[in-house]
């Protein structure tokens, strides 16, 4: 039987429409939410997301002010910017676009953020309060797909979760965020071994690998729940990490490319732009 697609765009798009409600109180409030993004140089992609990111704002009335340093500027320059919009009080969040150029410190800019204005959730204080069960930012793409799965009433509570991937953006954070929610969680990686066997356990498999099409139907136990974090781009098209003609067949869920988890991603970045706001606020 086939998988129900997971339609990101419209569970998004209802998600946006809350933020835009929550934004338009907050403003009537006085306060008008604020993100600022640092973008450094010329990166095509970067230029994408973060354009997406400013329309996304712009829609729900939040304000986005986006600061452009060139390809060359110093780690001090970079430096000096962040610690400007830390102490500026009508920012109240703030995100560096990565990737940076090879030659900047990305760890050291990182960890300068201010954790309470940390709405990427990067930042190791937040990472700290994710495993501490403690409230904090949790990284926007693993929000996401938590959304989704509430979106779609998958159960969570005692059912196996896969997680293919564990960098600090993606698959750590979605490995924690599964814990919390009483999931039992598999973390593999690029050193796991019979990866197949392990997936095929999953009633929950995230994909975060970054190869495309890496997930096949016969890493997939039937019925089961697969998310795609992937975003490839394979001779100028866009592809998942799930090969998902062939998945789509044995799935009982599937989350598409394009359309799906990338569409939760800024929606959650919107929310937890106005969490900074409210806190504030507080
Ligand atoms: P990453 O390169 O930092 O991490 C990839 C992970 O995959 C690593 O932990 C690695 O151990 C694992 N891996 C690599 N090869 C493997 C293999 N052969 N077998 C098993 N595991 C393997 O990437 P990332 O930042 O976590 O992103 C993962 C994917 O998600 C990328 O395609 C990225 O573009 C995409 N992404 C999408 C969004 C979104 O908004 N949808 C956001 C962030 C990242």
């Amino acid at each position: 039987m086939a998988a129900i697609i997971m339609d990101g765009r419209s569970v998004a798009a209802r998600l946006k429409e809350t933020a835009a409600q929550e934004a338009l109180a907050l403003a009537q409030n006085g306060m008008m939410p604020h993100l600022a993004v640092v973008l450094v140089g010329e990166n095509a992609a970067s230029q994408v997301y973060v354009r997406n990111k400013e329309n996304a704002c712009k829609k729900a009335g939040i304000r986005s002010t986006v600061l452009r340093l060139p390809e060359n500027c110093t780690q001090a320059e970079l430096e000096d910017a962040v610690r400007a919009l830390n102490e500026d009080a009508s920012v109240h969040g703030i995100l560096v676009q990565l990737p940076l150029p090879d030659h900047l410190d990305e760890a050291a800019v990182l960890r300068l953020i201010d954790p309470d204005k940390d709405v990427d959730g990067f930042h190791a204080m937040n990472s700290g309060r994710l495993m501490n069960g403690q409230r904090g930012f949790v990284p926007c793409t693993p929000l996401g797909v938590m959304r989704m799965l509430e979106a779609y009433g998958i159960p969570v509570r005692g059912k196996h979760a896969v997680v293919i991937g564990r960098s600090n953006i993606v698959g750590k954070p979605m490995a924690m965020l599964l814990l919390a929610a009483d999931a039992t969680v598999t973390i593999c990686h690029s050193k796991t071994e019979n990866l197949a066997q392990i997936a095929r356990q999953a009633d929950i498999l995230v994909a975060a690998v970054g190869r495309p099409r890496f997930v096949t139907a016969d890493m997939v136990k039937p019925g089961a729940t697969v998310i795609d974090v992937g975003i490839n781009r394979v001779d100028g098209a866009i592809v998942g990490d799930v090969d998902f003609d062939g998945v789509s067949e044995i799935a009982g869920y599937l989350t598409p490319v394009p359309g799906g988890v990338g569409q939760m991603t800024i929606a959650m970045l919107l929310a937890n732009t106005l969490d900074a706001a409210r806190n504030r606020g507080q």
